[in-house]
């Protein structure tokens, strides 16, 4: 964004909260920390040279490899003279009288500008649950989105590990090999399946190199922001298909690793019996993988379709299971009942702790950029807009809050997608924006109401043609106490929103009003 926006020849600045730049991969340095997204298409496509010169390692790229490259990319363009690092936002106002954004740091300093661009994150607000006790344990606590920078020696050490989302699945097999103990404290059983990483070959990198036009476009169209998860199209029906010529078709997905298994047929989100042969499959993976029946059990969720909480993917996660040094409690059975000084107490045992690791994830979706508290016209605070649910327009703008841009907002693909090709897009559409703006005098832009009430209402339409809004999810806010229950990323696809976004630029802006102000006009007179 800071490029594009230079490019401009605007004068533009980054405030982040860390010390170092990378968002996520600066702060999620949790053992086994990994992409789930092919390294070769988590990677920016705006510039071919960058492309061209950097070659990934893996087919998965670890945390430290996407920090390096977010690091050189930073090099690479001479960013960092505009990237204020440790500068926390803390608030962030629409002046009516001077038409800016008056922003407010947490060391007390200002700024002033006429674009507020929101790229905080969507999963960024780490979520510690408010468990009685957590103050008075006198071991290690963590969470693993704010892991330190120094390695965490955890051997010998009997570590809890509570939640098995995305992140615990990564971490557990790790932390397992080191710990002298390892107690991962399950709430929901989550589906998980094989990465299948490994080192990528020189061959594989060439042609990823000589392919990238292609691969970027194709990326761009697809409903998923990615090229190699539509490389084989799904059949139509799972339910159209015998049932062993379908068994054989998950096999050899399962074999080939990470999402293509959901992907195998086009009715596994739209169908609960389709979905429910994807979700089998899985299950009866994890009883051949995990030795204990019992305890296999125990790891098969049930209570919700497959892909509607994100299907995590894993290097040794169901394996990790058979250790001797692994024990899995079930805190739906017997929940968390507090933190001791020296552990975790369920209702039904207590564990002694040196560590406990939280891997409990985010306030997502909403959680940083409320936390900014921006208020837009009339003094109107977001969070009491979006006190039933995020309300944008096409994820981009809300209305009454002018010249607020959100990259990756509610109401876009964002985190259904390859996040990188829709950050592109969004970065592309509002830098293009403002461009256009400038270009034809105006310096300010709004959502309309009316507009937004409708996409809202498109993208609740489109969620409930899924089976997404089945499961408690961060996707729909369930994840935090008193979050309010709306399915917030816009499940239409990568490529027909971006066919949107551009029939609303071809159309004037459709849905915004472009205004200028006298000063703007007199400028623009001037030039
Ligand atoms: P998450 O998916 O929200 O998982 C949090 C886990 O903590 C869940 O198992 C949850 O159980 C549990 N939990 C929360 N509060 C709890 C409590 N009070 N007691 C017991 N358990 C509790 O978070 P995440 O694993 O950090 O992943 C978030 C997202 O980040 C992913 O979906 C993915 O989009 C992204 N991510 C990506 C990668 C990757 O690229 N490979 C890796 C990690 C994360 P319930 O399900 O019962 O709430």
């Amino acid at each position: 964004m800071l490029h594009r926006l230079r490019r401009l020849g605007l004068s533009a600045r980054i405030y982040e909260a860390g010390s170092g730049v990378g968002g996520t991969w600066f702060w999620n340095r949790y053992p086994g920390a990994r992409c789930d997204v092919e390294s070769v298409e988590y990677s920016y496509s705006f510039s071919d040279e960058l492309q061209q010169e950097w070659t990934w390692s893996e087919r998965y790229a670890s945390q430290p490899e996407i920090l390096k490259y977010l690091n050189h990319v930073a090099d690479r363009f001479d960013l960092r003279r505009d990237i204020q690092l440790e500068s926390r936002v803390i608030s962030a106002a629409f002046n009516e009288r001077t038409r800016r954004w008056d922003i407010r740091l947490a060391d007390g300093s200002e700024a002033s500008a006429t674009y507020c661009i929101m790229a905080a994150g969507n999963q960024s607000t780490p979520h510690v649950p408010d468990l009685k006790g957590l103050k008075t344990f006198k071991g290690r606590c963590l969470h693993t989105a704010d892991w330190p920078s120094e390695d965490v020696d955890l051997r010998g050490k009997r570590v809890g590990v509570v939640g098995t989302g995305s992140t615990a699945i990564q971490a557990i097999p790790l932390i397992a090999q080191s710990a002298a103990h390892l107690f991962a404290f399950q709430r929901t059983p989550a589906f998980s399946v094989p990465a299948r990483n490994r080192p990528l070959t020189p061959g594989e990198t060439q042609e990823a190199k000589q392919n990238y036009a292609q691969i970027r476009q194709s990326a761009r169209t697809s409903s998923n922001g990615a090229h190699y998860l539509n490389v084989v199209p799904p059949g139509p029906s799972a339910l159209g298909v015998a049932p062993d010529e379908r068994e054989r078709e998950y096999e050899r997905r399962w074999n080939r690793g990470g999402a293509l298994l959901v992907r195998a047929y086009a009715d596994i989100l739209t169908n609960g019996q389709a979905n429910a042969t994807a979700a089998d499959f899985v299950r009866n993976k994890i009883r051949e993988i995990v030795k204990d029946p019992e305890r296999a059990e125990a790891l098969c969720p049930q209570d919700y379709p497959i892909a509607t909480k994100r299907v995590c993917i894993d290097t040794d996660y169901y394996e990790t299971y058979n250790r001797e040094n692994v024990t899995l409690v079930n805190v739906r059975k017997t929940p968390i009942e507090e933190i001791t000084e020296d552990g975790i107490r369920t209702s039904a045992a207590t564990y002694p702790l040196d560590c406990i690791v939280f891997a409990t994830g985010f306030d997502a979706m909403t959680g940083a950029l409320l936390a900014i508290d921006p208020r837009g016209k009339g003094g109107v605070s977001l969070s009491d807009k979006w006190r039933a649910g995020p309300r944008t327009y096409l994820g981009l703008m809300t209305a009454g809050f002018p010249n607020l841009f959100l990259v990756t907002g509610p109401g876009s693909p964002s985190v259904l997608s390859n996040v990188v090709t829709s950050i592109e897009q969004h970065v592309e559409w509002i830098a293009d924006c403002i461009g256009h703006m400038r270009l034809h005098g105006f310096d300010c832009i709004e959502a309309l109401e009316e507009a937004e009430n409708v996409w809202v209402n498109h993208v609740n339409d489109v969620a409930n043609m899924t089976l997404f809004p089945q499961a408690k999810s961060w996707y729909t806010g369930a994840n935090i106490p008193g979050k309010p229950n709306v399915f917030m990323p816009y499940v239409g696809g990568v490529g027909a929103y971006r066919v949107k976004c551009d029939e609303v630029v071809a159309g004037g802006y459709t849905g915004f009003a472009l205004s200028a102000s006298p000063a703007e006009v007199e400028a623009v007179s001037s030039r």
